[in-house]
């Protein structure tokens, strides 16, 4: 690898629920990186077993066999509280486990190499991230630091801090978290900046494996301003392969009279199959699915038509459909006004869906020209080099105006009860705005500012971001404003809020971000040094797994007849006590493992060197040991 260049490209990464991509610009386009298995696309899956850790396509790889300590969809679980309903919903479907941990995070349970570990989600994150550094850095051939990464639209203050935290684990400077959809339709406008004069309204359609995100944007002359986003972050890929394993384990059970949902390999094995067969429902119109020993020893058999996949996910296609129409009703604007519709997202493969958005815009074509796996990490690769100061004028055109995703406010009254609304939802950031307040009492001196996100009225319903309380308020008659609330977002959308009392010049702030579950800097810094320790372990066993590969082929040159018995004795000597040295050395570290391969290889070299010499192996050995 290269050392720490200061002209290395930024890169632009998806850190998707069920995959991740890695863009970059350069030669003037942009470039997604292939992983070491060939493919453009890595799985955002972690495993981890008795040998060690396994990320991306390894790990996919061997979910079947390990579901307890594979990892997946942890996007579900970032930035969330382990009580959240919806986590609560989730855990109950996964193979693996997690539990409660401390400030209601939730944790993931797995078994590494023979020790039970607890991790967060950022850590997990952190894996996918760093694998796709990784990735980056070997297709670039240079260190990487630089790098922007996506999230749903929808993603609330905790779950970007959290993102961005993964980011600082896997080494990663962040230098900005953009929403996916934006990084979509800049993946579209790249090309298209010098073209547009009049403006476009673009409407971005993302549906990925587990969430559901739509934008609308204006983009002019190179700049996009999100006018209005609606998204779920329950909606996607995953839901449909759910409601066709639902199918299949009616059609097991009235057959066979079994009940495979308590048996967490078979599950697994069939939603496999079930993923397969859905992704071949968008091509052909008929599909089997098919799992030999499903359960108890028997194989399972069905054949499934398109018909029946679009009925029996239709509630779900029209969740999507809706979320269009709020967008749309958020913004203010007709649908006959939107220019371009952009599909992002591998389900928007889906024949029925494309069906359903195209009828929904009066039969407007619908603009599939950018790769729907591939249109987030170019986006967000664009403004990696934007913000990065790359030279092309192609992206030093860009300008990028993001919004809130939520409305931000307060608890007003007493109670706190009512929301009083601060920053509106799609209010353009990075933004500051001051509101004054009245005390509720006469001589009240403390006042509890919670601070919430959310579009409903009443404060139960919304999302309590974080509260402090502002105390040594000079006494004064109530309902005179004098309390001056502050909200500050930067351009990550990260939010500041303060509260002063201008009688007496007393200020309170809080960063939300680092509230509630959010990760602090000392625990940050510890799962920097967990991760370097996972890296170092990685190294360590594949330098294990490359001596122990030298000593079988010292091992099988040994049987070339043409060796005498000295020469055969002593090389299966050599490669007998390179492994039994590694059985006998379980926890060496790396630089000894480094050393005993380098002694077989002198070893091999000298022998395959001296042989041609006509030089006895016996003395090769000799020499080799320095005698
Ligand atoms: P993404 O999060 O954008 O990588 O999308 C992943 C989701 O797209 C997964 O749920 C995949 O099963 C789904 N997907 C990929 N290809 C297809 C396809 N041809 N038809 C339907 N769904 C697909």
């Amino acid at each position: 690898m290269a050392s720490e260049d200061n002209k290395a490209p930024a890169i632009g990464i998806d850190l998707g629920t069920t995959n991740s991509c890695v863009a970059v610009w350069q030669n003037n386009r942009v470039e997604i990186i292939v992983n070491d298995q060939g493919n453009r696309i890595t799985p955002s899956c972690v495993a981890f077993t008795e040998v060690g850790r396994f990320v991306g396509d390894a790990a996919k790889n061997q979910a079947d066999k390990n579901p307890t300590n594979t990892v997946f969809a942890i996007k579900r679980l970032i930035g969330r509280r382990f009580s959240d309903t919806s986590v609560q919903n989730d855990i109950k479907r996964w193979p693996f486990k997690v539990v409660a941990g401390p400030k209601d995070r939730p944790r993931i349970v797995v078994n590494y190499r023979g020790v039970e570990k607890e991790l967060n989600a950022e850590e997990i994150s952190s894996m996918v991230l760093e694998k796709m550094k990784e990735v980056a850095e070997t297709y670039l051939g240079c260190n990487i630091k630089n790098a922007i990464i996506t999230v749903p639209a929808y993603f609330n203050d905790f779950q970007r801090q959290a993102t961005k935290n993964a980011g600082v684990i896997a080494g990663l400077n962040v230098m900005r978290i953009i929403d996916e959809p934006t990084a979509a339709a800049i993946a579209y406008g790249i090309d298209k900046i010098t073209e547009d004069t009049e403006g476009k309204n673009v409407l971005v359609f993302d549906l990925g494996g587990g969430t559901c995100d739509v934008s609308l944007l204006l983009m002019r002359h190179g700049n996009f301003v999100v006018r209005a986003t609606a998204g779920d972050t329950h909606l996607g890929g995953e839901d449909f392969d759910d409601r066709l394993v639902e199918h299949c384990v009616r059609e097991f059970k009235t057959e066979h009279n079994r009940d495979v949902t308590g048996d967490a390999r078979s599950l697994r094995r069939l939603r496999t199959e079930c993923e397969r067969a859905k992704k071949s429902l968008s091509f052909t119109v008929r599909e089997t699915i098919e799992v030999s020993y499903l359960y108890e020893g028997i194989d399972f058999s069905t054949r499934i038509s398109r018909a029946r996949f679009e009925e029996i996910n239709m509630d779900l296609f029209t969740r999507c459909t809706d979320l269009i129409e709020k967008c749309l009703t958020d913004a203010r604007m007709d649908k006959t006004r939107v220019d371009v519709v952009i599909l992002v997202g591998g389900s928007t493969r889906i024949p029925k869906l494309q069906q359903l958005i195209q009828d929904f815009f009066e039969g407007k074509e619908l603009c599939k020209g950018i790769h729907p796996d591939e249109a987030v990490a170019s986006g967000a690769a664009i403004q990696a080099a934007n913000l990065n100061g790359h030279d092309d004028k192609k992206v030093q055109n860009l300008v990028l105006v993001d919004v809130t995703p939520l409305s931000l406010g307060i608890g007003t009254d007493q109670g706190c009860h009512k929301m009083c609304v601060v920053v509106p939802r799609n209010t353009p950031i990075p933004m500051k705005t001051q509101h004054v307040f009245k005390t509720f009492l006469d001589n009240q001196t403390r006042l509890k500012i919670p601070i919430y996100e959310g579009e409903m009225a009443e404060t139960k319903y919304n999302n309590l971001l974080g509260q402090f309380l502002l105390d040594g308020i000079d006494p004064g008659p109530k309902d005179v404003p004098r309390i001056n609330v502050c909200f500050e977002i930067d351009a990550d959308g990260i939010l500041n809020v303060s509260a002063q009392d201008l009688s007496s010049g007393r200020k309170k702030e809080i960063v939300i971000s680092k509230q509630n579950g959010g990760l602090t800097a000392d625990e940050i810094q510890t799962m920097v040094e967990e991760a370097a320790r996972y890296k170092e372990e990685e190294e360590n066993q594949k330098a294990r797994v490359s001596l122990e590969d030298l000593a079988d082929k010292v091992r099988a040159m040994a049987q070339d007849p043409g060796l005498s018995a000295t020469e055969k004795k002593a090389m299966e000597e050599a490669a007998e006590n390179a492994i039994a040295w590694l059985d006998t050395n379980c926890h060496a570290r790396i630089s000894e493992i480094n050393e005993r391969q380098s002694e077989l290889e002198t070893i091999l070299q000298r022998l395959m060197k001296l042989k041609q010499g006509g030089i006895p192996y016996d003395h090769i050995l000799l020499m080799s040991r320095g005698v």
